[in-house]
């Protein structure tokens, strides 16, 4: 009896193309992997728990409309980035996966990396680019996780995501204003293809100093490299080539259709 079978790699087993999957040949008593293989995948399995874990506490919720809500009035947001500064607005490349299995995930792409993003070749597709942007949500907002799980507050900070197809609308507020900086916009989202950040937006007014000084700590702009910390190629190859297909993680199913995942407007 072999007892020295290794895991299949996952991507052995995306159904990519007619042929069938490899299959471990059927084994009646003995485990699939080694002892050394089966302590490794649980020493890994625990790690990657504990990096999710990490990671979660301290990504920030990003703003994300309904279809439809707010009918014609939209959802009413403030910007407060202030665009003056040098290095700002701030864009990246960024992986969105797991929508479909109920996990969403986000990771930096490192594409511009000289070695490459391991994710990207992960997933088979490239971190979309987007400009992220800091927002005064005004709708009330309910914790469902984290320290301050079950409370509500009347407003928040959170960041507002603009995907490539937003950008120019973007652009043109920002020509026109000069920053976005107090900037009041109604956000629309049509359908559920479009950004959870709208599909287009309209411009209400600028906020004062003074105006904004009101709203105190929460309107200030967000520490982007604190809320989307990027990884080296290294780091990110452990990270991602340690996954074990463990609860949150990357699965088949992600790689079947990481086109279509990474794809989705969010
Ligand atoms: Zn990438």
């Amino acid at each position: 009896m072999a007892i020295n079978v290794k895991p299949i790699p996952r991507k052995v087993q995306v159904p990519t193309t007619k042929k069938p999957a490899v299959q471990i040949p059927a084994q009646s008593s003995a485990s699939n992997y080694s002892a050394a293989d089966g302590f490794a995948r649980a020493r890994a399995i625990n790690e990657k728990r504990q990096r999710d874990f990490e990671a979660r506490k301290f990504r920030p919720i990003e703003f994300n409309a309904k279809v439809g809500e707010g009918g014609i009035n939209g959802v009413t947001v403030i910007l407060t980035d202030n665009t003056r500064a040098p290095n700002l607005p701030y864009f990246h490349y960024c992986h969105r996966w797991g929508f479909e299995q109920g996990n969403p995930q986000t990771e930096v792409c490192i594409q511009d990396d000289p070695e490459g993003c391991p994710l990207c070749r992960k997933l088979n597709r490239k971190g979309s680019y987007e400009m992220v942007l800091t927002c005064i949500d005004t709708r009330p907002f309910t914790y469902k996780a984290g320290p301050n799980m079950g409370k509500t507050v009347q407003r928040s900070t959170k960041p507002y995501v603009v995907k490539t197809s937003m950008i120019p609308q973007f652009e043109r507020l920002y020509r026109a204003h000069k920053t976005f900086r107090g900037m009041v916009l109604k956000v629309f989202r049509d359908n559920q293809k479009s950004p959870s950040s709208g599909s287009s937006v309209e411009f209400v007014r600028m906020l004062s100093e003074a105006e904004l000084g009101k709203y105190g700590d929460l309107a200030k702009p967000l520490d982007y490299k604190k809320a989307y910390p990027r990884m080296d190629a290294a780091t990110m190859a452990r990270t991602y080539e340690a996954d074990t297909g463990e609860g949150g993680t990357l699965g088949s199913a992600d790689f079947a259709s990481g086109a279509k995942n990474d794809a989705l407007p969010f």
